[in-house]
């Protein structure tokens, strides 16, 4: 037999730091050893001792059809036959951009690049660019990758500058963030009374999915919008995680279809938009994006930037994403949801369901929350139990209580009923 979980995660960690190359992957939150993979299909992925799970992770986002969709699997094969990377542009990339720019009209003009986290960080130093102002405002529970300013935790108080969120941020860098809680359109309204003249830009994720799922507040996002526009800032929408997942124009869609609709500067995207190759995007007006480098002053770029693989799979699967993808996605968010919902009530746990269009997440608390400091007081420690009991039976889900759980048009009834048939050990284990 081939080597164990146990035995790879012992000689992953003499040779890697954690011996994982992100950190949530080293389940540090829940305990145990994490399943190394070896294949996935459908809504199934397959760890190294042969066990298979149904996967309520997707890669963390992307595999909105699925894992390995044919479709997907055979326009990346059919690029690497023409070559790997050119480093020269490529016809592909504009028809990404085109579609893109098709479905979410706030965006005028779209560059490619290879994660959030460079997406995140190209919007900010184009905002900057833009404006000439160097404060940025995020908020309390918001992640947007993991460049130095975007790593600032919320000091003590409303409307204080940061502290570094990670070691080897310079103290001097976070005290160029501003971060407020989250909903909290008053807190909003303070900090730009106090630093208006030198914000640039408030980034915000367009529904929090970071700290489990937290909607915004109806009209929320537009106010955001009007209060950061009366003062002559940019407003950042990240879409990385909810782009082409909340729904097929992504959170941005889903509240066009409310009154209160709003248009951001600029948006991020991610995840979906490469079908599960490193493809993420920044986008939005046009006279924003235009001083880009090389029509205007701000500099950025990538060697691996709109890579042809990378783009074939992300213009496979949105093609793919039609409408009947989407119902399946909404569909099978409720199926899954109201089953362990059911469960957990069976067994006397208080929590609460978290929507955002097709993503959802729990809460073990009395109520739904709204902002971090809520999310953080939620009884914690009945996720990792609940989490094991679900792993046991077969059912991956994302490794920490503070993230989305993410279905799949691939889950059939099969792969549903698994997770609906596991669900009441699990609540028990999180009863207990
Ligand atoms: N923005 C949001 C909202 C995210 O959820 C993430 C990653 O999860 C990022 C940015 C960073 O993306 P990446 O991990 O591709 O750098």
């Amino acid at each position: 037999m081939s080597a164990t979980n146990d035995e790879l995660f012992d000689r992953a960690r003499a040779a890697i730091p954690g011996g994982v190359n992100s950190p949530v992957r080293a389940y540090g939150s829940v305990g145990g050893t994490p399943r190394f993979l070896v294949s996935a299909r459908g809504p199934y992925v397959t760890d190294v001792e042969g066990r298979e799970y149904v996967d309520l992770v997707a890669s963390w986002g992307p595999a909105i059809l699925g894992h390995a969709h044919p479709e997907v699997v055979e326009a990346v094969q059919d690029a690497a036959s023409r070559g790997l990377s050119f480093g020269a542009t490529t016809p592909a990339e504009t028809e990404l951009a085109e579609l893109i720019e098709e479905r979410i009209a706030p965006v005028e003009r779209l560059r490619l690049v290879s994660t959030g986290t460079e997406a995140t960080m190209t919007a900010i130093r184009l905002a900057r660019g833009f404006t000439g102002r160097d404060v940025i405002v995020k908020f309390a529970g918001h992640y947007h990758g993991h460049s130095d300013g975007l790593l600032a935790e919320a000091g003590s108080g409303l409307a204080t500058f940061a502290l570094p969120g990670s070691a080897g941020v310079p103290a001097d860098i976070a005290a160029l963030t501003l971060v407020l809680p989250y909903n909290d359109l008053d807190a909003v309204r303070t900090a730009f009374a106090e630093h208006g003249e030198r914000i640039a830009a408030v980034i915000v994720e367009a529904a929090a999915a970071n700290m489990g799922v937290v909607a915004p507040l109806p009209r929320f996002n537009a106010s955001l919008v009007e209060i950061a526009h009366a003062h002559g800032a940019l407003v950042i929408s990240d879409e990385v995680l909810t782009g082409f997942r909340a729904g097929p124009r992504g959170w941005w869609g889903v509240e066009a279809e409310f009154p209160g609709a709003y248009t951001p500067d600029l948006l991020t995207f991610g995840k979906v938009i490469g079908g599960g190759l490193p493809v993420a995007a920044v986008g939005g007006r046009r006279d924003i994006m235009e001083r880009l480098a090389p029509l205007g002053p701000v500099y950025q770029a990538g060697t691996l930037s709109g890579n042809p693989l990378a783009v074939a799979a992300g213009l496979a699967t949105l093609r793919a994403a039609d409408d009947a993808v989407y119902a399946a996605l909404d569909r099978n968010a409720e199926i899954v949801s109201n089953a362990v919902s059911d469960a957990l009530s069976a067994e006397g746990v208080a929590h609460a369901v978290q929507y955002a269009g097709t993503l959802f997440s729990f809460v073990f608390a009395e109520q739904p929350v709204f902002d971090y400091a809520q999310a953080k007081a939620q009884d914690v420690w009945r996720y990792a139990p609940f989490f094991h009991s679900m792993l046991e039976q077969g059912v991956s889900l994302p490794p920490s209580v503070f993230e989305a759980w993410f279905v799949t048009a691939a889950h059939d009834e099969a792969a549903l009923g698994r997770i609906v048939d596991a669900a009441p050990a699990a609540a028990k284990a999180a009863a207990a």
